[in-house]
């Protein structure tokens, strides 16, 4: 499998850190280069897959 490398400095190390978007009601993250800070990536603060299967299972939906 290849190497993920940042575009800017090629470093191999990436971290997620809560973003502070302006005009937005729901919380987001930033996936950034560890070493420089560069955005790779947007993801959603909470975990949506997971929110969605406890509130099934709080309603009774067999997932098995
Ligand atoms: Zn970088």
């Amino acid at each position: 499998m290849a190497q993920s490398r940042c575009a800017k400095c090629e470093g191999t190390s990436f971290e997620a850190v809560r973003a502070s978007l302006k005009g937005t009601r729901f919380g987001y993250m930033f996936v950034q280069c560890a070493e420089c800070g560069t955005v790779v990536g947007v993801m959603d603060a909470y975990n949506v897959p997971n929110l969605l299967f406890n509130a099934a299972r709080k309603l009774g939906v067999n997932l098995r």
